[in-house]
């Protein structure tokens, strides 16, 4: 492979599209006859400021955002949103949560200090294994929003459908299937995600959000930055943004638009997915961790079934030139995350190995 780069199947950070790399490295001592990078480069200059226009333009061209919902570039990671959500959208004090894994469940516990949080459903019974049935789910009245993470990066779990939010605000974290596949934004009140997983670099979260949620009568002790008045009437530029970031995600977005965008995606995604869910279910070795309906395209974790045999593995596969393979601890075993920049020679490769590794340890 050009570079000696490796498949890489990090959760986040995560690998990136080659192409998107090397124009990088071309620009990167002087950014089209600026005489400077990007990291060099005042957040108030021309320059910097078509690059925040183009990336949000691209990006509004990608998703098909409608007029009435804002794009803001937000540093501080996903994160930053678990508090920044309660903090902006809780008018009643309300908010019902779905608790499908390890992120829903961080976001449900930093609410709960700004507000009455009821975890309306949640797969924890079955280690997350699952999403639950959320076609009529007991909302609360007053509940401001229904929060979901769509696809939970850990558990590897995605929501075939949307819940039922029977006409309250659902709010969701799409860190890990930020474009991956086409997205119908007025389904949404507010739609976030850290970059870092099928994006750009880390350090930049993105928030579409619909223009009437946005407030401006909020506690006064609201930390200025956690507002989103305050990035949206500053243009995302209150203070510096990220501009690395923002000047990274701006080339995987022509990037996309020039591979046939969101529904061009799906199709990749869909195939490389069903590459490893087809091995996984006539492997005798290793079996996937997920229920079928719910399994993610993005993050598919899977295990042997005995603890030892899962190091082995790990270190086979790492030993041969596939990196990050190794599951988090709360799922344990592997997990291959296959996201956009992830080509599905990758995603082959891993699978011919696995395979000859089952056969010859049988
Ligand atoms: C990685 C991740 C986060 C946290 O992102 P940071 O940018 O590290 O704060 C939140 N939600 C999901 C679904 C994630 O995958």
């Amino acid at each position: 492979m050009a570079y000696d780069r490796i498949f890489n199947f990090s959760a986040g950070p995560a690998t990136m599209p080659v192409e998107v790399l090397e124009e990088i490295a071309a620009e990167v001592l002087n950014y089209r006859g600026s005489g400077m990078s990007v990291m060099e480069m005042s957040h108030r200059s021309k320059v910097f400021q078509q690059i925040v226009d183009e990336a949000e333009a691209d990006l509004r061209e990608l998703m098909h955002i409608p007029e009435n919902y804002k794009v803001l570039f937000i540093q501080g990671g996903a994160t930053l949103q678990f508090s920044a959500i309660p903090l902006n959208l809780m008018k009643n004090g309300v908010a019902d949560y779905i608790v499908t894994g390890a992120w829903s469940k961080k976001a449900a516990t930093e609410a709960k200090k700004y507000g009455k949080v009821n975890v309306i459903a949640t797969s924890e019974d079955r280690n997350y294994s699952y999403i639950p049935d959320c076609s009529d789910l007991p909302i609360d009245e007053d509940a401001d929003y229904v929060y979901i993470c769509e696809n939970e990066t850990i558990h590897g779990t995605t929501y075939p459908v949307l819940p039922n939010t029977k006409g309250h605000v659902l709010v969701s974290d799409q860190s890990s299937m930020f474009l991956s596949k086409p997205c119908n934004v007025a389904d949404y009140g507010v739609i976030y995600g850290g970059v870092q997983k099928n994006i750009g670099p880390a350090g930049l979260a993105i928030v579409i959000i619909r223009e009437d949620l946005i407030r401006e009568d909020l506690d006064p002790k609201t930390p200025v930055y956690l507002r989103y008045d305050t990035h949206a009437s500053n243009g995302s530029m209150y203070n510096t943004p990220n501009c690395w970031a923002i000047y990274v995600c701006g080339k995987v977005f022509k990037h996309l638009l020039k591979n046939g965008g969101l529904e061009s995606m799906a199709k990749i995604n869909e195939a490389k997915a069903k590459v490893m869910y087809d091995f996984l279910d006539s492997s005798k070795l290793f079996h996937g961790t997920v229920d079928r309906r719910d399994r993610s395209l993005m993050n598919i974790p899977f295990v042997t079934g005995d603890k030892d045999k899962d190091v082995a593995v790990i270190a086979a596969t790492k030993a041969a030139g596939f990196d990050n393979l190794k599951g988090h601890k709360s799922v344990g075993g592997l997990r291959a995350s296959i996201y956009n920049a992830m080509p599905q020679e990758g995603v082959e490769a891993l699978v011919a190995f696995l395979k000859k590794y089952e056969e010859e340890n049988a």
